[in-house]
């Protein structure tokens, strides 16, 4: 796919469990391949990281931002027989959490386990299709017969995530569990190393930002944009393609697989940032896809652009099918072509450039 330095960042990244609250191995790959390049890298108390291209204190700084964490689920209880009930991190789905293999991951290391499903014969409707369960309903069993030796492999607390890994569904298309957001923090990684390599024409400051806890709620990145205050950002995250069927384009918009990455409008997204990255895309013959919002973006975005006197934005995203589950699915192409926008994008800053709407 890239060279194959990168392609195996790429899938370390992809592999290593990085549920929400529980970071700490998805992050140490992320700063141990930009610590290859960066200037410095940073982590905060939560385990937010940043890598900085440091190039003049007098000039703007723009920060790139994704977030590390991956939705995940977490062990809530342990029957007496030694069933292990599961609660969400973030927004998993229930209904797709059945007959599934999953690691739980504890300070021990990981145990494999398989999400119970009664099977069909035994089901009340024997056409199968048996209602959508919830979370309370969900268990995972391990192979033990009780409580006591469940506890000798897991703990009340231990994240869990679905065991699939990265592959390829053809040349273009891969497919993985954590894409959302992983991708974004290998996006990210590469610009910044592609204006490593382009430093010379490189008029700012740049941060890239690796945000803990995006997915219950913006956390990381909030702390994070709070400390640093850079003058700009460009966020970048996944976004759902609408070209599978099934999804209503007149609602969700149109976002196809392959075609680009996105850029939003509206919300918390500058108009001026929003242009600044039109022109690049337009110049550099970058293809690109819009979407709107309304409101709230869903994304860091929302976490950053208010902080203090405010910091311009503009979402970027990669658009992935099947979003949330645990085999979300994405064009490298798409992944390639947001990198070079986001350095071109990086290197089209001017040393004073200010963001104003008047
Ligand atoms: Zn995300």
């Amino acid at each position: 796919m890239f060279d194959s330095k990168t392609d195996s960042f790429l899938e370390e990244l992809l592999i290593t469990p990085s549920p929400t609250g529980y970071e700490t191995e998805g992050q140490k790959v992320w700063t141990r391949y930009v610590g290859g390049f960066a200037d410095k890298v940073e982590t905060d108390a939560y385990g937010s990281a940043i890598a900085r291209l440091d190039t003049n204190a007098d000039v703007m700084t723009v920060m790139l931002e994704a977030h590390c964490d991956e939705i995940g689920m977490v062990v809530q209880h342990i029957t007496d027989e030694g069933f292990i009930y599961l609660n969400k991190l973030g927004g998993s789905d229930s209904t797709i959490a059945r007959a599934k293999r999953v690691f739980i991951h504890s300070k021990k290391g990981r145990t494999l386990g398989v999400t119970g499903n009664t099977a069909i014969h035994l089901q009340d409707n024997k056409n199968g299709g048996g209602k959508e369960p919830a979370w309370k309903e969900i268990y995972v069993d391990i192979g033990v017969s009780s409580r006591e030796d469940a506890l000798k492999l897991v703990q009340i607390g231990d994240p869990v995530t679905y065991c699939e890994d990265l592959n390829k569904l053809n040349e273009e298309m891969i497919t993985a569990r954590a894409l959302d957001n992983r991708i974004g923090g290998f996006v990210i990684a590469k610009a910044l190393q592609q204006l490593k390599k382009n430093r010379k024409d490189l008029k700012v400051n740049v941060i890239a930002l690796n945000s803990i806890q995006e997915e219950v709620g913006g956390f990381g990145a909030r702390m994070m944009s709070f400390r640093h205050m850079p003058d700009a950002a460009l966020v970048t995250d996944v976004t759902h393609a609408t070209d599978t069927p099934g999804i209503d384009q007149r609602e969700h918009g149109q976002v196809k697989l392959g075609k680009g990455p996105t850029v939003q409008h509206g919300g918390a997204n500058h108009p001026k940032v929003v242009e600044l990255v039109e022109r690049v895309a337009g110049e550099k013959e970058i293809a690109i896809q819009h979407e709107t919002t309304s409101i709230r973006t869903g994304t860091d975005t929302d976490s950053i652009f208010f902080q203090k006197t405010g910091i311009p934005c503009a979402l970027l995203s990669v658009p992935i099918r099947y979003m949330h589950s645990p085999v979300e699915t994405a064009s490298i192409n798409d992944v390639k072509k947001l990198i070079e926008l986001m350095t071109q994008t990086v290197l089209a800053l001017e040393p004073d450039q200010a963001f104003t709407v008047h």
